[in-house]
């Protein structure tokens, strides 16, 4: 095994929980809603973000909190959330930086679900946003940018038509255009690629699917990379570069730096929307994220033999997986995917 993929495997078993002597080797399940202090100006100065802190699971838990760490270690972030749902993890990552009035950039091959979210839910919140085919030229792509464009978005490989995205090209468009890149890294997952390392600003997870890997539980989960210079552009994004005032007027960018968009995350949207993981899901995940080194590379050898399977058989109009040699975007997956994509398979 190549170094980088010893580490990542090192990472699946180790990283986000420590325990020290006499506690708790795996995860503790922190099923509380609440947590105790001795008096309440510890409490307060908790609430008022001054100290950092656990008092009520609807903004963090401890469990909740070691997993988004081991998800944030395996992408390379500064930081990472855990949602209830793949679903929420997406419009969460749009909405902290996009509000009624602005819009957004999308690649057209997108999950289902992401696309009812974006073309019709966000709308009726004012947040509209154009589909752009990912083989089209960076000119092509870069004329649907508009003054009030927020985000450029897409999938690693998309679900279902299992197509992979040039995520430097991407990266490249979103910046020349000073906005970020947000990638739904659900399908490779951090073992198969690393989005942050092409330039990429923030990820997002279906957790539900590898990650988890035995159907046990829906999540979802948001990773920032802090890379974005939220500052540099602090006109398209007042929301983190003016104060807030449910936050007694704190600035999430002067307060908190490269922690800004996942401050802002949790403290605000968490808080109003309140899209949390039960602590059992996310020690579940846990369990599974612990084998996700494994089974990638499994996934990927099964996938790939019926990929060739389906290839042979006349029956068979078309298939889709990168990992065939024939197919077009065989490139682009040995680029970004040099150890395989996924299990998924699209066929006709
Ligand atoms: C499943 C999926 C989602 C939605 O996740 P849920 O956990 O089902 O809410 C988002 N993006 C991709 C790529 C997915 O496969």
């Amino acid at each position: 095994m190549e170094k980088k993929q010893k580490h990542l495997a090192t990472l699946c078993v180790q990283a986000g929980w420590e325990p020290k002597n006499g506690e708790s080797r795996i995860v503790p399940i922190y099923q509380s809603t609440t947590f105790k202090y001795d008096n309440t100006d510890e409490m307060s100065d908790l609430f008022d973000l001054k100290k950092a802190g656990y008092f009520y699971t609807r903004l963090s838990n401890p469990t909740n909190d070691a997993v988004a760490r081991k998800i944030a270690a395996l992408e390379g972030g500064v930081g990472a959330m855990l949602t209830s749902s793949g679903q929420a993890a997406n419009f969460y990552a749009i909405f902290n930086i996009c509000e009624a009035g602005d819009h957004f950039v999308v690649a057209s091959e997108i999950y289902g679900g992401t696309y009812n979210l974006f073309s019709v839910t966000l709308k009726k919140l004012g947040i509209d946003c154009t589909f752009v085919n990912q083989d089209a030229s960076e000119e092509e792509i870069g004329a649907a940018f508009r003054p009030n464009t927020k985000a450029l978005f897409g999938e690693t490989v998309s679900n279902p038509g299992c197509r992979v995205l040039d995520i430097e090209k991407f990266a490249r468009i979103a910046h020349s255009h000073g906005v970020p890149l947000i990638i739904d890294n659900t399908f490779p997952t951090p073992i198969n690629c690393r989005p942050f390392e092409w330039g990429a600003d923030i990820v997002t997870h279906s957790t539900t699917k590898y990650m988890d890997g035995h159907a046990t539980q829906v999540g979802g989960c948001v990773v920032d990379s802090g890379n974005f210079d939220w500052e540099a552009h602090a006109d398209k994004f007042p929301g983190l570069t003016t104060p807030d005032e449910s936050y007694h007027g704190l600035t999430y960018t002067k307060t908190f730096g490269k922690m800004a968009y996942m401050t802002k995350l949790t403290a605000q949207l968490m808080r109003d929307f309140g899209c949390i993981p039960s602590p059992h899901n996310a020690f579940l995940l846990n369990v599974g994220l612990e084998t996700l080194h494994l089974r990638m590379p499994r996934h990927c050898e099964n996938a790939q033999k019926v990929a060739e399977f389906l290839s042979a058989d006349d029956r068979v109009a078309w298939v889709n997986y990168s990992g065939l040699k024939d197919n077009r975007d065989h490139q682009l997956a040995q680029k970004y995917l040099p150890n395989g994509s996924c299990g998924v398979i699209a066929f006709g």
